[in-house]
């Protein structure tokens, strides 16, 4: 049956404007990186995007690579997005990224003009776009010139594939060295996507490197006119329900998945436990705390979650209900929220 979106979409999920900039992001954002390749069924992935888009989750985050196989979530999101979607095109922001190793040989991975421009050519073609919303240099790349994938992100603006771009996983330093170069050339950084977690607070931190002025990436980003999109704020599933009572074998946690052994260690399973009784004083379930947290920070434009059922999406979009902390929650979040 044809999809026709709900009429109440824009009436849950709050607007969050991205940086200095005036695009404006959903405070909780879907990620393809898991749940869409091929492994998955085509109606569930259907069905989570359907959903997403009737609460006001707008903004669906891809990369060349996200599958399996790579290429895979592109084309099956391409493949959604032409038999539900196309009527809504100028309600979505869709992203991709090219950084991590996609296609063999020298150009099929890195920060080179060469890969970057054939990856996004590729990526708009996979999800039979003429354009993507937003497109990032997935990973910094220190064998390439920081100009050169500037320069790549610039012209893939100036060239109408991307509206926006971005970068993901760039230290601090870094990041105002590059936004030097973009406003240089026109095209400032929209937003960074960076990890961040109550068990990964790294974007917090003060960059200790000898090139480095002490800013933390979040103070950065603010700085440069930048917005922040926080990926993995569940830890990958870990602040959630899901591993209290022992790994489920369909989550990702079960042998030969991303989210490893190390990550479920009993150190961590005790901080989770600890941070879940503070989630059900307020009155959330963890993955609404841990959504919550991320986005009580001020740089931080939207919450980059992933699910891989409809009922964990409406879970983790319940977070906007309760977004405010006293400090003394924070302060007891603190002692569990360590890393
Ligand atoms: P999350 O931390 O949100 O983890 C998502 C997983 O947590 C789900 O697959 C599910 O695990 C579990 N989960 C989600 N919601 C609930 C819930 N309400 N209750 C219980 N369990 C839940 O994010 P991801 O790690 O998936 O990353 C999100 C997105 O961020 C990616 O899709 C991608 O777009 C982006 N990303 C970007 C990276 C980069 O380098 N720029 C790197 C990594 C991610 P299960 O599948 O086991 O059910």
């Amino acid at each position: 049956d044809p999809y026709v979106a709900a009429d109440s979409r824009y009436e849950r999920v709050p607007y969050r404007r991205v940086g200095e900039s005036g695009l404006r992001l959903p405070a909780v954002s879907l990620g393809l990186w898991h749940n869409f390749g091929d492994d998955k069924p085509l109606q569930t992935q259907r069905d989570i995007l359907r959903r997403a888009f009737d609460l006001g989750v707008n903004h669906f985050d891809l990369a060349n690579n996200y599958g399996p196989p790579p290429g895979s979530a592109e084309r099956n999101f391409g493949t959604l997005l032409a038999e539900d979607f196309r009527p809504y095109r100028d309600e979505l922001i869709i992203s991709s990224k090219a950084g991590w190793d996609m296609w063999p040989g020298p150009y099929g991975f890195g920060g080179s003009r060469k890969y970057l421009l054939a990856s996004l050519d590729q990526s708009l073609r996979r999800m039979g776009l003429d354009y993507v919303d937003v497109f990032y240099s997935h990973r910094p790349d220190p064998e390439t010139p920081l100009e050169e994938t500037m320069g790549a992100l610039h012209h893939a603006v100036t060239s109408g594939r991307a509206l926006y771009v971005g970068i993901s996983s760039y230290s601090a330093s870094l990041t105002a060295r590059a936004q030097e170069i973009m406003r240089d050339l026109g095209t400032p950084l929209l937003i960074h996507q960076p990890s961040y977690s109550m068990l990964n607070r790294w974007v917090e931190r003060g960059e200790e490197a000898a090139e480095a002025t002490g800013a933390s990436l979040l103070e950065t980003a603010a700085a440069e006119g930048m917005g922040v999109i926080a990926f993995s704020p569940l830890a990958q599933g870990l602040l959630t329900n899901r591993y209290l009572g022992g790994v489920p074998e369909d989550s990702r946690g079960a042998a030969g998945k991303s989210l490893s052994g190390g990550m479920l260690s009993e150190e961590n399973l005790a901080r989770v436990r600890g941070l879940a009784d503070i989630a059900a004083a307020r009155g959330q379930t963890l993955a609404q705390m841990a959504i919550a947290w991320v986005l009580r920070a001020p740089a931080v434009t939207s919450a980059l979650i992933g699910a891989s059922s409809v009922a964990q999406l409406e879970d983790s979009v319940g977070a906007v209900a309760n977004l405010d902390f006293s400090s003394a929650e924070l302060a007891a979040i603190d002692e569990f929220a360590v890393d």
